[in-house]
């Protein structure tokens, strides 16, 4: 299973440019994504209200253990992992990347705000980060330099819990990274990365939504910060969105 060179990551169309075995994992990700977030998205609907936000804070973390489980596997197997685990370049105390705009899913941004709910301090920070954030561009976003609230000590304080999007960045060239955080611009050669993990979570977002969609759930993607400061913001926006409300912001992230 190689690197994905060619693909466009945005695009998930599991009809062209992947092999075989590539296209069977994504579609195994997907499916499994969706029926297990249909499965518990269904029963936290007739939850008791103090237990919804658990409920999707376990499948959030389910989901992300898959994923990390079948990028280990590859890393592991694949007879080109060695060499791509010894190109990876991010490590603790590296926090260029923290600094960018996060897209997020909802049940990830409800599962995030679940895991800070307990610190004040974690929690008054997101809060206090929203309204800089908002309606701000990606290129803004970094211009502005704000680093995600998330950040602690030049690690990331949710780490166990942090979303998709987040574990699947993974940088070939710090030089790169650093670059990007010095100098923001619209246009710009892609840092190099392994992309893999990124079509992974991309399957995982995929299956998460569909089971959302098929519940008549709003299921946009949404920035991070302004997914947490919604949830955190009122006790009922988890139990409103699980009635088919829409509670989260519309706007792309
Ligand atoms: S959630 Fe964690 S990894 Fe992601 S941007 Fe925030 S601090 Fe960084």
């Amino acid at each position: 299973m190689g690197e994905a060179k060619r693909r466009k990551p945005g695009g998930f169309d599991l009809t062209t440019g992947f092999s075989e075995a590539e296209r069977a994992q994504l579609s195994q990700m997907r499916t499994g994504a969706y029926r297990h977030a249909r499965t518990v998205l269904e029963r936290a609907r007739t939850a008791p209200a103090a237990i919804q936000q658990h409920e999707i804070a376990a499948l959030h973390l389910e989901g992300v253990r898959a994923l990390d489980a079948s990028t280990e596997e590859l890393l592991r197997s694949a007879p080109a992992g060695a060499a791509i685990t010894a190109k990876i370049a991010c490590r603790k105390g590296c926090t260029f990347c923290c600094h960018s705009q996060v897209e997020v899913g909802i049940v990830e941004a409800i599962a995030i705000a679940h895991a800070i709910a307990g610190n004040p301090d974690l929690s008054a920070g997101v809060r206090a980060a929203a309204p800089k954030v908002q309606g701000l561009s990606a290129l803004a976003r970094m211009q502005a330099r704000i680093p995600c609230p998330l950040l602690r000590d030049g690690a990331c304080s949710v780490y166990a819990d942090r979303p998709r999007s987040c574990r699947a960045l993974t940088s070939y060239d710090v030089s790169a990274c650093e670059d990007e955080f010095e100098r923001p611009a619209a246009e710009r050669a892609r840092r190099p990365t392994f992309t893999w993990p990124r079509y992974l979570a991309t399957a995982l977002t995929s299956g998460v939504a569909m089971a959302c969609s098929e519940l008549k759930l709003q299921s946009n993607t949404l920035e991070l910060i302004a997914g947490i400061d919604t949830v955190l913001a009122d006790q009922t926006t988890v139990a409103r969105w699980l009635a088919g409300e829409t509670v989260f912001p519309v706007s792309p992230a």
